[in-house]
């Protein structure tokens, strides 16, 4: 009797391995051949001045629409596509899209807006990312100035002489760089006298908490600030909701705004819609509306 329960047991265990196995199989082979059965598609997050509203940049957001489970987030199959080996030939989707991208808005005669894009720590260590880049840019007659390159404050953690070098490259081209995702690092600032960055993305995690009184998270984001002005570097406030939000980070001087609160990321059509209308409208205060009779 044990020996046939434990024998039973066996086959349910094996039965689930089996099943979660194959999962991460159909993930994968689903992941390999979302490029070619064209499931990508980048969504563009403006960056909006917090003053006036205009539209001064945007940053490049990739979606996988999958032909069964419909929208999957990054935040779900970007580490997965990482441990699979699968994201640089991701990442350069993204990249190559992107210029071409800038390309058709230029054939348009809109007027450009610098893009940011996303690159993954494995693809600073890859060989090639510069070249690749160059060749693209020349290709399709865009200015190097239009991208902004993102790494996360983690990555540079990582603190490889690889990593950093290719950085100095790509800023010789004329790319800018942004630290993303910056103050979760916990970590000494001493990394950024050593890395040459533009701008610094202070992560949504501060911003949401940013009008609580009884949370530090307003003094980190002083605090950012500061040190951002000392080394001469740009910020961009992410993750802006509210409009107590914006109006504490006007107050503190911190003027480029990315968030829900101007819109979500968008697909390349809507945000044309976007840039040629050019600004959107200033969200007044819930608090300075006269109330409802
Ligand atoms: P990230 O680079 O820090 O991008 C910002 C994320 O915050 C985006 O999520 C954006 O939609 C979200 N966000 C911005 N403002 C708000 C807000 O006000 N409220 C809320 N709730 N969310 C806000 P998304 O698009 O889901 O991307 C998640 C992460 O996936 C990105 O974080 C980035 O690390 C990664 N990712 C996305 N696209 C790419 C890509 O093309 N390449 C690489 N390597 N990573 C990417
Ligand atoms: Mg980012
Ligand atoms: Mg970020
Ligand atoms: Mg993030």
């Amino acid at each position: 009797q044990a020996k046939k329960s434990g024998k039973n047991t066996y086959q349910v265990y094996a039965v689930t391995e089996s099943i979660s196995a194959y999962k991460q199989y159909t993930l994968e082979q689903d992941l390999r051949k979302a490029i070619s059965n064209d499931e990508f598609e980048v969504y563009y997050h403006p960056q909006v001045n917090g003053l006036n509203g205009l539209i001064e940049s945007a940053e490049a957001l990739i979606r996988w629409n999958h032909k069964e489970w419909g929208l999957v987030s990054p935040a779900e199959f970007i580490p997965f596509a990482e441990e699979n080996h699968l994201m640089n030939e991701i990442g350069d989707w993204v990249i190559r899209n992107v210029i071409k991208q800038l390309a058709i808005w230029k054939d348009k005669g809109y007027i450009l807006r610098p893009i940011s894009i996303n690159i993954s720590p494995t693809r600073f260590l890859k060989p090639g990312l510069v070249t690749f880049v160059k060749k693209l840019l020349e290709t399709h007659k865009i200015s190097a100035h239009y991208l902004e390159f993102e790494i996360t404050e983690s990555t540079i953690l990582k603190n490889e002489p690889k990593i950093i070098k290719t950085l100095d490259e790509i800023r010789e081209l004329g790319i800018t760089i942004a630290i993303d995702d910056f103050g979760t690092g916990y970590a000494t600032l001493q990394y950024l006298l050593n890395i040459s960055a533009d701008t610094l993305k202070i992560d949504r995690m501060f911003i949401q908490n940013i009008t609580n009184q009884n949370k530090n998270d307003a003094a980190i984001v002083t605090s950012i600030l500061y040190l951002a002005k000392a080394l001469n570097m740009k910020v961009i406030a992410e993750g802006v909701e509210e409009v107590e939000q914006l109006q504490l980070l006007i107050q503190k001087e911190c003027f480029n705004i990315q968030g829900y609160l101007f819109s979500k990321p968008v697909p390349n059509a809507t945000f044309e819609k976007l840039i040629n209308k050019g600004f959107f409208p200033i969200p007044k205060s819930e608090k300075t509306k006269k109330p409802e009779v």
